[in-house]
């Protein structure tokens, strides 16, 4: 590979402005924001708030009424009614026209309203512009696509086969009826719009139900729906803690499916609970991405596009490396490169201009992110950096400084996801050493090679236990092809973005037909 005259940076902030219609958004008059239940606002029978608060200073931004067992019972029956119809005509019976057209003017009036969503992202969710900025432009590339899909695969019967002289069998799809998208906090408009889009396309009703540490965007496309058009009940949003709200949606019979993306433990509970009444669930979970990195790679380009990678942000993303692989050969060069790119991140604010490594989300990460950065080091992780805690001036936020160790072999200190700029390197002396040492994990989301020898790389990356295997390339997501996790990272389903996932929202019967006998 040869060396690039690009410079290849972190994703970066620009100076961000809190616009006045996202404060008053927040304010509410006063009022705690309630959730949207049957196009109504919904404070919440149990009369319990919340505050959601900037992670980059721990300024509240919002009071936030969680929704119990009362408000989801109630949403169930108004996502029910709004499916079936009442005197009217159900959302399962719109033409997919009238479906597109609705779903357009959703994506209009997001855009319409983007510095609201983008201080949605920038303010609630702590990212930089630059990665927020692209996150916005998933509203309508998943939107656009889900509707081409839903143009193009047919519901409703199947093409008749001739069974016996006097019977006839045809399939019949239909979507599910009432179906969940449970959301964490890290890409909360990317992970809603991936969720909404296919599931009201393919004709269903749905809850979304956002991370608590995340809750406005979810809540203002919610409100941006009633505004579109979309009748009530169709579009509802349930904002509360994952183990009250969450696990009432979990437990409710009258939802049929639910899309849950987030951990794998929280993932593999709520599966327990739906499996006991028969609801049926696609999981999209976390991952401990690996990077193999061959002998002739260039390691001042390579170096930096895999810590890149490594502080998409800042590490909180499912796909993430944080395993790195490297051929002995250039081990040396490229660890030096790596600890120059990490030490050379500018940490900040989140809003102030030039900010590479903001605060994470929240204090039970940091503390998570430190604990892991200290059982790196005592399992026998050698501190190139050892992270710790990081100071921004004037700013009171959950800011940490990145993490990076030299690893052998058979030295297990990186097991877990640790959602942060975090990654372990380990020199090898062969790439089959390197994909055995990184198919040896339980997660299975995201995997790269990275070498000159385009062809050797592909072979490689075929071989990964991962959803998603790239070359010279990582965190690369298109619609179309489907994203998903192998191992714990994973549920059943075609993954994400592709036409497998608009038939996951849809369930199909067959159904059999004779003659009246006689
Ligand atoms: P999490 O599992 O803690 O929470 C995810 C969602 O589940 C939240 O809305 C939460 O409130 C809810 N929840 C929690 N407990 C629940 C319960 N008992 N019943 C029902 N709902 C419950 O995850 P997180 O910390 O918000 O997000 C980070 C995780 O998500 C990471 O593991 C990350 O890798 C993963 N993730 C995966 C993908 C993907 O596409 N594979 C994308 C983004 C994030």
């Amino acid at each position: 590979m040869a060396t690039t005259t690009t410079p290849i940076n972190a994703l970066t902030a620009a100076a961000f402005a809190t616009p006045e219609k996202f404060t008053a958004f927040c304010a509410n008059g006063g009022q705690p924001l309630g959730g949207i239940i049957g196009g109504k606002r919904i404070s919440g029978s149990m009369n319990a708030t919340f505050q959601t608060t900037d992670p980059g200073s721990q300024e509240v931004l919002a009071t936030v009424s969680e929704m119990g067992e009362a408000e989801v019972s109630h949403a169930v029956d108004a996502a029910t009614q709004a499916f079936h119809g009442n005197g009217s005509q159900g959302w399962r019976d719109v033409a997919v026209e009238e479906r597109i057209a609705l779903v357009n003017r959703l994506v209009e009036l997001c855009e319409r309203d983007q510095e609201v969503l983008l201080a949605c992202e920038i303010r609630d969710g702590g990212k930089v512009s630059e990665l927020a900025e692209g996150d916005l432009t998933q509203i309508r590339a998943c939107a656009e696509y889900f509707c081409d899909v839903a143009r193009k695969i047919p519901m409703g019967d199947g093409p008749a086969t001739q069974i016996s002289d006097e019977m006839t069998g045809a399939t019949y799809r239909e979507p599910w009826g009432v179906v969940a998208g449970i959301i964490p906090w890290n890409y909360p408009v990317v992970l809603t719009s991936w969720f909404i889009f296919p599931a009201l396309l393919a004709g269903n009703t749905v809850l979304i139900k956002p991370a608590e540490d995340t809750p406005l965007s979810a809540l203002y496309i919610g409100q941006l729906a009633e505004e579109a058009g979309f009748p009530p009940g169709v579009i509802n949003v349930l904002p509360g803690r994952g183990e009250i709200t969450g696990q009432c949606i979990a437990e409710h019979p009258g939802v049929r499916y639910i899309s849950f993306t987030g951990s794998p433990g929280v993932g593999q509970s709520i599966l327990r609970t739906c499996d006991r009444h028969g609801t049926r669930m696609k999981r999209e979970m976390g991952g401990n991405g690996s990077a193999i990195v061959l002998a002739d790679a260039d390691p001042p380009v390579v170096g930096r596009l895999v810590g890149r990678h490594t502080n998409q942000h800042y590490g909180q993303t499912c796909c993430t490396i944080h395993r790195v692989f490297v051929d002995a050969k250039i081990a040396d060069d490229f660890i030096d490169v790596q600890r120059d790119f990490f030490t050379g991140l500018k940490i900040g604010y989140q809003a102030d201009e030039g900010t590479q490594l903001g605060a994470v989300v929240n204090s039970t990460q940091r503390r998570r992110i430190l604990q892991a950065q200290q059982e790196a080091a005592a399992r026998g992780g050698q501190p190139i950096l050892a992270g710790g805690p990081a100071e921004v001036s004037g700013r009171d936020g959950f800011y940490l400084k990145p993490a990076l160790f030299r690893t052998t072999p058979g030295v297990e200190c990186n097991p877990a996801e640790v959602f942060h700029t975090f990654a372990t390197v380990c020199p090898v002396d062969s790439a089959e050493e390197a994909l055995a040492l990184a198919n040896s994990s339980p997660y299975g989301l995201g995997a790269s090679v990275w070498t000159q020898d385009v062809e050797r790389g592909i072979a490689l990356a075929k071989q990964f236990r991962d959803g998603t295997c790239q070359v010279n390339c990582h965190n690369s997501i298109a619609y179309g092809l489907p994203y998903g996790g192998q191992g714990i990272s994973g549920g059943p389903g075609g993954g994400v973005n592709c036409e497998d996932t608009f038939l996951d929202y849809t369930q199909v019967k067959a159904v059999y037909v004779s003659a009246y006998p006689g």
